[in-house]
């Protein structure tokens, strides 16, 4: 059982001690807070509603002019459909995660969404149609009702209640002493990752984007927690276009497609099953996977010995 909860980057991806992601929610609202690095087109339109189609056309981007980081990113994902986006640390995963919500104007190439370039549409429109469930949320010093209810100010508690149900925390939050008016974050109660994962999902499946960005976390949860975590994953992204940085095996198989990056290119692309019988890089990452866990095995078996 083991091998299906190994997250994919224990798979010999070289690690680098720090992880650079668009880690978690509060980074995020911090950086919204900043002066803008983009700005809006006088007279902007608002995106208009469709089904959700993201396509990224030779996208080309660098934080400094000198160093390209995306060189030539080619991509689409039709509404409703799972982009896995795998690669090595550093690659440049949550790059795209960051463009595609505008936090920085691509340098050459374009970014779509449903057909209208994201450059020419009001970023406040862009960023109403994407939700971002982050590796590791940050919970406000607040109920966890206020929390989940931050997916969108003004929501019913019914529905507060029926987000929570899909993402598989209300069972969670009723064992709790004040049950939804239990006080989180770093001055009340510490929730662990996966539930305050389970928290972002619910905030995201109130908010109902039509694309949702997941940024999966690279760290080990035990079995149950993962259980957890992928049946909330799987309501959230259910109809919804989603592209997830994948670490997780069970992610990966279940996505229409999975293109892999490395250093800044799309080096391989196609569906789990393709890419091992391509026996590029993907493939490679496996093999050294499965390395990986007969170690870990042998491990554990030596932990159980007398
Ligand atoms: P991945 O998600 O695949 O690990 P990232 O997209 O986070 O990779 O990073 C790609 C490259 O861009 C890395 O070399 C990283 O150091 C660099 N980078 C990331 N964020 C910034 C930033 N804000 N300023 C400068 N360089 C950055």
């Amino acid at each position: 059982l083991i091998q299906l909860y190994l997250p994919l980057n224990v798979l010999g991806f070289a690690y680098r001690e720090i992880r650079q992601g668009l880690t978690d929610t509060e980074e995020m609202f911090a950086l919204l807070d900043e002066p803008q690095e983009v700005a809006d087109a006088p007279g902007a339109p608002a995106l208009r509603p469709g089904p959700g189609e993201v396509a990224f056309e030779d996208v080309r981007f660098g934080y400094r002019p000198d160093r390209p980081i995306l060189k030539g990113v080619s991509f689409r994902v039709p509404p409703g459909r799972m982009l896995a986006i795998v690669g090595p640390t550093g690659a440049g995963k949550s790059t795209i995660s960051r463009l595609l919500f505008r936090f920085y104007d691509v340098t050459g190439g374009r970014i779509l969404v449903d057909g209208q370039n994201i450059r020419a549409v009001q970023q406040q429109s862009l960023r109403a149609a994407i939700g971002v469930v982050p590796q590791d949320t940050v919970l406000f010093n607040d109920t966890i009702r206020y929390n989940i209810a931050y997916g969108r100010p003004g929501a019913s508690e019914e529905e507060i209640v029926r987000a929570a149900k899909l993402a598989q925390v209300h069972d969670f939050v009723m064992r709790l002493p004040e049950g939804y008016d239990t006080m989180v974050g770093e001055r009340g109660l510490k929730l662990s990752g996966g539930e305050k994962q389970r928290v972002a999902i619910a905030r995201t499946i109130l908010k109902d984007p039509r694309i949702l960005i997941l940024d999966e976390a690279t760290s080990a949860l035990d079995t149950r927690t993962e259980q957890e975590i992928q049946a909330a994953l799987r309501q959230v992204s259910r109809d919804r276009t989603t592209l997830v940085i994948a670490h997780r095996l069970s992610t990966v198989v279940e996505a229409d497609e999975i293109i892999v990056l490395q250093d800044g290119k799309v080096v391989e692309r196609g569906t789990h099953a393709a890419l091992l019988a391509a026996g590029g890089l993907y493939a490679e990452m496996w093999r050294r996977q499965a390395q990986a866990l007969a170690k870990a095995e042998e491990a554990a078996g030596l932990d159980d010995a007398p």
